[in-house]
C-alpha cells in the first residue's frame, strides 16, 4: 500500500493537516448557520462527536507537548522554558498552561498506560488529570523502592475505575488510595489544612467582600448552619427578596438560578445571625463593651429623613473608616439597638487647618464634624417594655411570620428622632428581615381601630400597594 511507504512522521504531519482542514470546515459550516437546517435528533451525535474530537485533540496535544518539553526546541528559539513558550504562543490562561504541562510531563514520565488510554479515548482529560496528579501526591511520602510499584498498582486500579465512571469518582478513589497508602501523611495533611484556614472581610465601595478557605470540618459546620437557617426562612413564609422564579427556561438555567438564590440567601442568613448575636449577649466584647454598630448622623437629618449617615467601619484605615449609609437603614438600626449616640453640629472642619468647610465637600472627603454629644452606648427600648411587647405581639407582627420575640427588634412606628415615643402605642416587634421591609419597602403599620395598646393584634400591617383583587372588591 501507498501509506506504508511514507515515513510515520510525515503521516503524522499529513494527518494533523487533514484534521485541521476538517475541523475548519465544521467551524465554517457552523458559522454559516448550518444548525438552522439540522433536525433535533441530529444534535446529539454531533455534540458527542465534537466532544470526542476535542478530547482526542487534547490527548494528542498533551503527548506532543511532553515531547517538546524534553527537546531543546523552544530554548533554541530563546524561550527560558516550555511554560514561557506556551504562555507566549498558546492562547490559554497561564494557570491552564501550567496544568496541561504538569499532566503531560507526568504521563510521559510515569503513567504511559494512562496516556495511551486517553489517546484511545477510553478515558478523558479529567480522568488523566485525576489519575496522574492524584497518584503523584499520594505516593509523595513513600520511599523510592515502594513508590514505583505503588504508582503501577494505583494506576491499574484507577484506570479500571475510570473506564466506567466519572472523573469525580476517580478523584474520590485517589483520596482513598492516599489514606490507605499513607495514613500518617493524610493526618498531617489534615492538620496542615486546618492551619491553612483563613477568612477575610474587606470593605469595598458599596459592600463587603468575603473570601476564605475552611477546613472540611469547619466548612461542613458552616454549610449545615446556613442550610438550616435557609430552610427556616422558608418555613417562616419568607423567600428571597429577588424573584428568581421568572423565566426558568431550561434546566441548566433553573439550576443556575437556584444556586444564585442559595448564595443570595446565605448572605441574608449571615446578616441575620450577626444581628441576633449583636442583639443578644453572644458577640463577645470590644474594648470591654458589648460590640455595637456605630453610626454618626446629625439629629436634624435623622428627623427629616434627608441626607445620609456614616457607618463606622472597624479595622479600616483612618479617613476611610466610614461608609455612607442611607437614612432609612439608620432609622431601622436605631429603632431598637444598642447605639452610641454621636450627634454632631453638621459643621465639617478641614483635618489639617481646622477651618470650616462646605458640608458637601466635607462629607465627600470624610472630614470630621464637631461632636456636640458623644453618648454612651445604650438600649433605646428598656428590657421591661420589651417584655410587655413580647407578651402582646408574641413575635414578629408581619403577616405570616412566626418568628419568636427572641428573633425580633422593637420598631418605632414614629421614629424617636421625629418625636416618636418609646411606649407600647408606638412600638411593634418585627424580625430583622421584616423590619427592613417596613423601613425600605413601604409596608405600613397602623393601630387597629378599637384596640388598646396592650391588646394582642394591636397592629395591622399593610403591604405597600393594595393587591389588585382588593381594588375591585
Ligand atoms: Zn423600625
Ligand atoms: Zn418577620
Amino acid at each position: 500500500m501507498f501509506e506504508t511507504e511514507v515515513p510515520d512522521d510525515q503521516r503524522l504531519h499529513a494527518a494533523v493537516e487533514r484534521a485541521l482542514a476538517a475541523i475548519t470546515e465544521v467551524a465554517d459550516l457552523l458559522a454559516a448557520d448550518v444548525l438552522d437546517v439540522c433536525s433535533d435528533p441530529e444534535l446529539i451525535p454531533l455534540t458527542t462527536r465534537l466532544a470526542e474530537i476535542e478530547d482526542r485533540a487534547a490527548a494528542s496535544s498533551s503527548a506532543v507537548v511532553a515531547r517538546l518539553d524534553q527537546s531543546g526546541a523552544v530554548r533554541a528559539l530563546g524561550y527560558l522554558s516550555t511554560r514561557a513558550w506556551m504562555d507566549a504562543q498558546l492562547r490559554n490562561p497561564r494557570r491552564e498552561n501550567a496544568q496541561i504541562l504538569r499532566t503531560a510531563r507526568l504521563l510521559r514520565r510515569s503513567y504511559p498506560a494512562t496516556q495511551r488510554s486517553w489517546l484511545n479515548h477510553v478515558i478523558t482529560r479529567a480522568h488523566a488529570d485525576a489519575i496522574s496528579n492524584g497518584i503523584e501526591s499520594a505516593v509523595k511520602g513513600l520511599d523510592e523502592h515502594t513508590r514505583d510499584q505503588a504508582r503501577i498498582d494505583a494506576e491499574r486500579v484507577l484506570l479500571d475505575i475510570s473506564r466506567d465512571h466519572s472523573p469525580d469518582i476517580a478523584r474520590a478513589a485517589v483520596t482513598r488510595i492516599r489514606l490507605a497508602a499513607d495514613p500518617d501523611g493524610a493526618k498531617a495533611a489534615a492538620v496542615e489544612a486546618d492551619g491553612q484556614q483563613w477568612f477575610s472581610l474587606t470593605p469595598v465601595s458599596d459592600g463587603w467582600l468575603c473570601k476564605g478557605w475552611l477546613s472540611n470540618i469547619n466548612g461542613t459546620a458552616l454549610a449545615t448552619v446556613l442550610e438550616g437557617r435557609r430552610n427556616s426562612r422558608h418555613h417562616m413564609g419568607r423567600t428571597s427578596e429577588i424573584d428568581f422564579s421568572e423565566s426558568l427556561v431550561d434546566e441548566t438555567y433553573a439550576d443556575e438560578q437556584a444556586a444564585k438564590r442559595i448564595r443570595h440567601e446565605n448572605a441574608l442568613v449571615l446578616g441575620e445571625i450577626a444581628a441576633e448575636l449583636l442583639n443578644s449577649d453572644g458577640a463577645g466584647r470590644i474594648n470591654g463593651e458589648r460590640p455595637h454598630i456605630e453610626i454618626s448622623v446629625t439629629l436634624a437629618e435623622l428627623a427629616q429623613g434627608t441626607g445620609y449617615g456614616e457607618l463606622s467601619t472597624p479595622g479600616a484605615p483612618r479617613r476611610q473608616n466610614t461608609t455612607p449609609i442611607d437614612l432609612e437603614t439608620i432609622r431601622r438600626m436605631s429603632c431598637d439597638a444598642d447605639i452610641r449616640r454621636i450627634v454632631t453640629t453638621g459643621i465639617h472642619r478641614d483635618p489639617d487647618t481646622g477651618d470650616e468647610i462646605d458640608p458637601v465637600l466635607g462629607r465627600l472627603m470624610a472630614a470630621p464634624t464637631e461632636v456636640v454629644d458623644y453618648g454612651r452606648a445604650h438600649r433605646i427600648v428598656p428590657p421591661g417594655l420589651k417584655r410587655q411587647l413580647a407578651l402582646r405581639d408574641q413575635g414578629c407582627v408581619f403577616p405570616g411570620c412566626h418568628r419568636p420575640p427572641s428573633m425580633t427588634e422593637a420598631h418605632h412606628v414614629h421614629h424617636w428622632s421625629a418625636q416618636g415615643t418609646t411606649d407600647l402605642g408606638n412600638l411593634a416587634l418585627l424580625c430583622t428581615r421584616h423590619h427592613t421591609d417596613v423601613h425600605t419597602r413601604g409596608w405600613t403599620l397602623t393601630a387597629r381601630p378599637g384596640y388598646q395598646a396592650h391588646q394582642p393584634g394591636f397592629w395591622e400591617v399593610r403591604p405597600p400597594r393594595p393587591p389588585t383583587w382588593a381594588d375591585t372588591g
